[in-house]
């Protein structure tokens, strides 16, 4: 089945598909792992540090939990900056919506995983006052935008099979969620992606379809207890999204898909009629090892060259401030990104991906002030061409 599944994976990349061009410099920020908790801050650090865990070998070390002081910085960040129509840049949020729930699962000896949707709120030992506020305040202010992520980030039935296997595994998992910490990925890459487990065979790492079904219903009723609306794009944790994933994400009315980086692939719709959007500029300034500013500007030129949207990849962990302060740096690199593009580009467009979504079927879409004109046109592509063109 591997060869006839590579066979056709190449095929579908030298098939010619209809991509959206744009004859104006669009640029979105799509920002994963909102809501997701990690370390405890400076206690779980302690704490953690206490059983022997060596602490600081990778960024992902000190990702903690935005705080809502994280949260109105970003927002002021975003306020002092517009685009040619007046408007904001907005940060798209790809939210996990639940949580380990620690407690209920001391009570059953960490033997199963219990979620805690954050509807309901933190995990036990959490304090985040006016976090949620915070978030909704951003969304109402225009800065920020709510979107799909997942319900966790890990592949749920990869971490119960670990967990009650006795060993190494166990033992750091155990370690881990008594700090009040669900895990750390690069220490464990194990646990897999929501959709995706890595120990199984390669042809049976994505869920099953039905099961996938199960879990999309879930996130989608949990975004709707929290944040009052359904989403309208998703990024799949990991990326790791099939066309089952795909299927059941068109049925509940999402409308994009986010991809991760890796050529100038024009949005483009796939066989369930979602808009395919893949991510050409990674602004990652906490854990790029070799983040420039400069650099960042460079790729978004390449995309307006090329006539496709600079989509930015930003993770919450940049705005974390807790245990390490990566928040000061990533926002003073975001004010030096901004004012360069608004310099070189008056007719520069923030947008988000419904946005997007809108101008490509009808070619403009509403803004406050009226309705702004943007021409869109089909040019064929293949996904194998678009991914040698990255310089
Ligand atoms: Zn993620």
């Amino acid at each position: 089945m591997t060869w006839a599944r590579k066979l056709w994976q190449r095929a579908t990349d030298l098939l010619p598909i209809d991509g959206f061009h744009f004859d104006r410099p669009l640029v979105l920020f799509q920002s994963d792992d909102w809501g997701r908790v990690g370390l405890r801050d400076r206690e779980g650090l302690e704490r953690l540090r206490s059983t022997g865990l060596t602490l600081g070998e990778r960024p992902y070390d000190y990702y903690t939990l935005e705080t809502a002081e994280d949260l109105a910085a970003l927002s002021a960040a975003l306020k002092r900056h517009r685009d040619s129509n007046g408007h904001h840049p907005c940060v798209q949020m790809n939210f996990i919506l639940a949580n380990l729930d620690f407690s209920q699962m001391s009570v059953n000896g960490w033997r199963q995983i219990r979620l805690l949707p954050i509807a309901e709120g933190l995990p036990e030992g959490w304090v985040r006052p006016g976090l949620f506020e915070a978030y909704r305040q951003g969304i109402a202010d225009g800065v920020f935008h709510p979107a799909m992520h997942g319900t966790t980030h890990f592949c749920g039935s990869a971490v119960e099979r670990n967990s009650e296997m006795e060993g190494e595994r166990s033992g750091l998992l155990r370690m881990l969620w008594q700090a009040g910490t669900p895990y750390i990925y690069w220490r464990m890459p194990w646990i897999g992606y929501e959709y995706w487990d890595p120990e199984k065979p390669e042809e049976e790492r994505f869920l099953p379809f039905e099961l996938q079904r199960e879990l999309i219903g879930h996130t989608m009723g949990s975004f709707a207890r929290m944040f009052s609306s359904l989403p309208r794009s998703a990024c799949a944790p990991g990326y790791r999204a099939n066309d089952d994933t795909h299927r059941v994400w068109a049925q509940h009315g999402i409308r994009v898909a986010q991809n991760g980086p890796g050529g100038f692939i024009p949005p483009h719709f796939d066989r369930n009629d979602i808009l395919q959007l893949s991510r050409t500029v990674e602004f990652e300034p906490a854990t790029g090892t070799n983040f420039s500013v400069d650099e960042c500007l460079q790729q978004a030129e390449s995309c307006f060259e090329r006539g496709v949207p600079a989509v930015v990849s930003v993770h919450s962990i940049n705005f974390h401030s807790t245990v390490k302060d990566f928040r000061g740096r990533s926002l003073r690199a975001l004010d030096e990104f901004l004012t360069g593009l608004e310099s070189k580009h008056p007719d520069l467009l923030y947008l988000h991906d419904e946005e997007l979504y809108e101008f490509v079927q009808s070619g403009s879409y509403e803004s406050g002030q009226g309705s702004t004109r943007v021409n869109v046109s089909k040019k064929k592509f293949t996904k194998a061409q678009a991914r040698k063109r990255i310089e």
